[in-house]
């Protein structure tokens, strides 16, 4: 239970959403997109946000969308994770995604949430990080499309009146073999100290990482060192040199140690993708 009083709307469009969205503002009210309401329950109880109004965009088709149109495999970030699993249009999707808290959990938990939550570690975007992806973004004068490489940074930027409607990326990933390594600190129910998947097209490599860096990465210069004529050693530790940011350090793992965790599970992947 929210412990205070804060107004609901469940419009059923996104043009209703966004109208919603923009009045609210305009009076001056501190509004939020529900999704899940996973982190939004748990935030206000613990009266770290006190929202004057939520705008729930589950009722919206859009935002539910889970589809192959032939090019492009979408995805609707009103999704829960175990929606996604359970289609599995997207199986390093569905296996980066099943790892995500449990399954109580996973049932409401959405994927704009995991993505445009407080939380860093954003597993469910690593997948889409590491293909071509466009994110759907309804705004004030209407739905616009950024290529999410382009626009994710430390998250995705939104302004405000702005929410994720979908993600769209090429259906060529579906190509890519690939592997994936996930270490926590206690049991598999916990946040990840790493979660790294490497993929394999055509002899081509690409790695994607969560937890290792403030913000999940799908890093062009990292790939071009796994894609360079180096031995496993000698790749592993070029890319550790040339990461995007600095190594995490927090209460799950000092960075010595997770650049350590890093080391032998890329090296682990690399060895399990053939080496060289
Ligand atoms: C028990 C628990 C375990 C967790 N374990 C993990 C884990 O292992 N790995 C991991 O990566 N994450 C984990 N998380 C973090 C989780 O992914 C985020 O907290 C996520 O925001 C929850 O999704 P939700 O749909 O419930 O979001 P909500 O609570 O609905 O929303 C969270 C925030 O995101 C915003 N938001 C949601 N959807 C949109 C949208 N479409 N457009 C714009 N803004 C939006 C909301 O306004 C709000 O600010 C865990 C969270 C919980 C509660």
């Amino acid at each position: 239970m929210i412990p205070f009083n804060f107004k609901y709307y469940r419009p059923e469009n996104i043009d209703e959403a966004s109208n919603i969205f923009n009045e609210l503002l305009e009076e001056g009210m501190d509004v939020i997109i529900y999704s899940g309401g996973t982190e939004i329950v748990t935030n206000s109880r613990k009266h770290l946000i006190h929202p004057d109004a939520v705008i729930d965009i589950k009722a919206i088709p859009e935002v539910m969308a889970q589809e192959d149109n032939g090019k492009e495999l979408i995805f609707g970030a009103g999704l829960s994770i175990t929606d996604i699993c359970k289609m599995d249009l997207f199986p390093l999707l569905s296996e980066m995604s099943s790892k995500i808290a449990d399954k109580t959990v996973r049932n409401q938990l959405t994927l704009g949430g995991n993505i445009c939550g407080r939380l860093p570690y954003r597993e469910a975007i690593v997948p889409f990080l590491m293909g071509n992806t466009i994110a759907v973004i309804a705004t004030t004068e209407g739905l616009k499309e950024v290529a999410l490489k382009d626009v994710f940074k430390f998250r995705l930027p939104l302004a405000k009146g702005e929410f994720l409607v979908q993600l769209k990326i090429d259906k060529d990933i579906l190509e890519r073999s690939y592997k994936t390594i996930r270490k926590e600190k206690v049991t598999d129910v916990d946040y990840p100290i790493i979660h790294m998947a490497l993929t394999e097209n055509k002899g081509s490599l690409s790695l994607g990482v969560a937890g290792l860096l403030a913000f999940p990465f799908c890093n062009d210069g990292v790939n071009e060192i796994l894609n360079k004529d180096l031995s496993v050693d000698e790749k592993t530790n070029e890319v550790i040199e040339n990461l995007p940011s600095a190594i995490k350090n927090d209460i799950l793992a000092s960075k010595e140690y997770r650049g350590h965790l890093f080391k032998t599970s890329l090296k682990e992947l690399l060895n399990g993708m053939g080496g060289q």
